[in-house]
C-alpha cells in the first residue's frame, strides 16, 4: 500500500498547495481520501485522474470537498471512463451538501450525474478492491470520521481527519504503522483537555499516537504560516518513535 499526499493544508491553501487530499493505491487499487480545493489539479500532476477507483469523504467541510465539483466536470466533459462512474462514498448526511452547493450554479445533480455516489454506514466502513476502511466517528464542528485503512498484506495507515481529542481515534489507531492526523492549531497554544475543540494541538496529536502506540506520526492539516518544525518537535517531545510534517507530494509503502 502506498500512501502519496495530494494535499496537506487546512482551510485555505498552502503557497502552491492544496487542502486535503491523500492517494491511497494497493495494486491497481486507487482511492482517493478526501478532496478539498486544490486537490484535483494535483491529483492529475499524479496520475490520470479517470484512474481512481473510488473517492472516500471524511466530513463536508469545503477545504475537504470543494475539488469534488471539477472532478465532476473532468469525469462528465472531459475524456471518457472506460470502467463506468468511480464511486463517491460521502459521510452521512453528506449528499445534501454537495446537492445544496451544485444547485447554487444550477447543476444540482452534477455530483451524483459524474459518481456512482453512496452515504457510507460508519459502523459497516467501506471495501474497495483490497482496500479496508474502518471508520470511527471524532469530535469536530460537524460529524467527521477517522478511517483506518488496511490491506490484506496487513499494513494499516490511520488518518485522522478533522479532530479535537478522542479515545475513539486512539482505539482506531492502536497499531497503526502510519497515524497521520491534524496538528491544526499552533505548538504554543496552552492543551487543554477540557476544551472543546474540533482541532488539535501539536502536543495532543503526539499523545495519541503515544497512547495508540503507532509505529511512525504524521502531522497534517497545519497551515504553512505557522512554525511547522515547532509543530513537530512539540509533538515529538510525547511521541517517542518518528514524527513528521505532512509534505505536499511525500508517500509512505506500508
Ligand atoms: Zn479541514
Ligand atoms: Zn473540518
Amino acid at each position: 500500500m502506498r500512501i502519496t499526499v495530494i494535499g496537506r493544508s487546512p482551510a485555505w491553501q498552502d503557497a502552491n498547495g492544496a487542502c486535503s487530499g491523500y492517494l491511497v493505491e494497493s495494486g491497481e487499487t486507487k482511492v482517493l481520501v478526501d478532496c478539498g480545493n486544490g486537490v484535483f489539479g494535483k491529483l492529475r500532476g499524479q496520475l490520470d485522474h479517470r484512474e481512481i477507483n473510488a473517492v472516500v469523504i471524511s466530513h463536508p467541510h469545503g477545504d475537504h470537498i470543494l475539488d469534488l465539483f471539477p472532478f465532476a466536470y473532468a469525469l462528465i466533459y472531459g475524456p471518457p471512463r472506460t470502467a463506468g462512474k468511480p464511486i463517491l462514498y460521502m459521510p452521512p448526511g453528506g449528499m445534501e451538501v454537495l446537492r445544496t452547493i451544485a444547485g447554487s450554479f444550477d447543476k444540482e445533480t452534477l455530483i451524483e450525474d459524474a459518481f456512482d455516489t453512496i452515504e457510507y454506514v460508519p459502523d459497516e466502513g467501506v471495501t474497495v478492491g483490497d482496500i479496508a476502511i474502518e471508520m470511527a466517528e471524532v469530535p469536530h464542528f460537524t460529524r467527521a470520521y477517522a478511517m483506518a485503512i488496511s490491506t490484506s498484506a496487513q499494513a494499516k495507515f490511520v488518518y485522522g481527519a478533522d479532530c479535537g481529542v478522542s479515545d475513539a481515534l486512539v482505539a482506531l489507531a492502536r497499531g497503526a504503522d502510519v497515524l497521520m492526523v491534524e496538528a491544526t492549531l499552533p505548538a504554543g497554544l496552552p492543551a487543554d483537555p477540557q476544551a472543546e475543540s474540533g482541532h488539535l494541538t501539536p502536543v495532543q496529536a503526539g499523545q495519541i499516537a503515544h497512547d495508540a502506540g503507532v509505529g511512525r506520526l504524521v502531522l497534517t492539516h497545519a497551515s504553512d504560516v505557522l512554525d511547522l518544525e515547532g509543530s513537530r518537535q512539540a509533538a515529538a517531545a510525547v511521541f517517542a518513535g518518528p514524527v513528521e510534517m505532512s509534505a505536499q507530494g511525500s508517500s509512505w509503502d506500508l
